[in-house]
């Protein structure tokens, strides 16, 4: 492309914004980036509640895979971050057992340990052409899948894992074999450095969001914000906003939900709509409740398999930095952010989420009933999770190249629904390599490999 050539964004998180970025860096200003909600940042974006508590939607935390990743979060972050060691538990009955649970299961109640470690001992190896139940079993075992895997996985992508694959897995699951987990139970000693977000950054200020906000500024005067797509027309090279305006575009890279843009482009064939159609995703409901009490905890997140507890995950958010509570207080406040996600296929009502939400947290032990409560906020996030289910994988390669050839790269957690490629560091890296292979002709690594190493989060 050459400078006269117009290239529209859509959608300004992390993808996008990265995207943008680099199209400057390469001298090509000549782009426009379209964003329906009214701030920058996308699923990273933070939110300041009305009594000062700062909220992520979900728990957020940069670790990274890539070198642009990183000098990115150098060059708009420098100093103004906290460095922290993963503190992490799964909660299972009434023992809290360090993460990832098949590593450290000699915190187990012994009847349970046995369970677990006998069904290990005899698991024959997950085949990832399976799907995810069978893969679980067949790595952990009935006792681990039972007392952690199957229910916590349930939860999460509030689907049921039978309807899921395996080949999305790469690291984001803790596979253990059984001489390492009886060695560690014999030993007496927990294994807690598994996986690369054993150490994780966070911004001193502002939350998540903050990456983004700092990364917009530069770039704010070609940023529409306020500026939803909803309709494109590829053989006319143009797209409409909801106020009615017309954009026209000689490139376009989309990082909405695939399935939603896909619905808006004229003359779809109705194969690509069907497998668009045909994708899954859950809801995850963010509820952050702020408490009047001092930081007590000194851990960072907590997994809940337990289904009678609503969510699956909850961080202690004041922990990540002091100025997650007003005035940065955490010797008056502390904060907790939880996770409850929802689907089609298993919904969660909305009605009364907060009750027990609150409740939830009283009987897992990080409040008492008459903690003070200082704030709760809730945000409902509509898309969360692109869920890998069985018939994922060929609904996106018949979709994918269909865009293609109308010109249109569709990138990001959600561009590309594919979650194992879905992290902060992914989007960005989808993005700078969109914008690399349309000023420059270089071919894309994230989505089509070497694989990047996947992170769980
Ligand atoms: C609960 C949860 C926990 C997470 N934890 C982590 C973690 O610990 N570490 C990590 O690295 N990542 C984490 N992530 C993932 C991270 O949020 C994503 O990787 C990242 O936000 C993806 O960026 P993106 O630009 O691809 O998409 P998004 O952030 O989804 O941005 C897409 C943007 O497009 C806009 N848009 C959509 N449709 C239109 C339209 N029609 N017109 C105009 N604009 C549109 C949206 O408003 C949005 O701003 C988590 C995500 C969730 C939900």
């Amino acid at each position: 492309m050459d400078e006269t050539q117009r290239l529209l964004i859509v959608g300004a998180g992390p993808c996008g914004l990265a995207c943008a970025r680099e199209l400057d860096r390469l001298g090509h200003r000549n782009w426009r980036l379209l964003e329906a909600a009214g701030e920058v940042g996308g699923l990273a974006r933070s939110i300041r509640d009305p009594a000062g508590f700062t909220w992520d939607l979900g728990g957020h935390v940069v670790f990274s895979h890539y070198r642009a990743f990183d000098a990115l979060l150098e060059e708009v972050m420098g100093e103004d971050v906290l460095r922290h060691e993963r503190s992490s538990y799964v909660r299972s009955g009434d023992v809290w057992v360090p993460y990832p649970f098949q590593n450290n299961l000699r915190h187990l109640p012994e009847p349970v340990l046995r369970e677990c470690l006998d069904g290990l001992a005899n698991a024959p190896g997950g085949d990832l052409d399976g799907d995810f139940a069978s893969w679980l079993t067949a790595t952990f075992g009935p006792g681990i899948t039972r007392h952690f895997q199957a229910p916590y996985n349930t939860k999460v992508w509030a689907t049921e894992p039978a309807r899921m694959q395996s080949r999305w897995i790469g690291e984001r699951v803790a596979v253990i074999d059984y001489a390492r987990a009886a060695a560690a139970v014999r030993a007496g000693e927990d294994d807690l450095g598994w996986g690369p977000n054993h150490t994780f950054t966070f911004p001193r200020q502002g939350g998540t969001g903050e990456i983004y906000r700092r990364m917009a500024a530069p770039l704010a005067d070609r940023i529409l914000l306020n500026a939803e797509v909803v309709g494109i027309d590829p053989s006319a090279r143009a797209l409409g906003l909801g106020d009615g305006a017309r954009l026209s575009y000689d490139a376009l890279v989309s990082t909405a939900p695939l399935n939603r843009l896909v619905a808006s482009i004229a003359g779809v064939p109705p194969e690509i709509a069907d497998a668009a159609a045909g994708l899954v995703h859950n809801t995850v409901y963010m509820v952050g409740v702020g408490y009047r009490r001092p930081l007590w905890d000194d851990r960072s997140w907590l997994y809940f398999p337990d289904p009678d507890v609503p969510f699956y995950r909850v961080t202690n958010f004041a922990k990540y930095a002091a100025a997650n509570v007003p005035g940065g207080a955490t010797d008056r406040y502390s904060s907790y952010m939880t996770e409850t996600a929802s689907s089609t296929a298993r919904p969660v009502s909305r009605r009364g989420l907060e009750e027990r939400v609150l409740a939830g947290l009283v009987r897992v032990g990080l409040a008492e009933p008459d903690t003070a409560v200082a704030s709760v906020h809730v945000e409902e996030i509509p898309y969360a999770y692109p869920v890998p289910t069985l018939g994922r994988d060929a609904a996106l390669n018949r979709i994918q190249p269909w865009l293609e050839a109308q010109g249109i790269l569709s990138r990001g957690r959600f561009g590309t629904w594919r979650y194992e490629i879905g992290n902060m560091d992914h989007a960005v890296q989808m993005g700078i390599e969109a914008a690399r292979r349309l000023i420059r002709g270089e071919p894309e690594t994230v989505l089509s490999g070497p694989a990047p190493l996947p992170q769980p989060g």
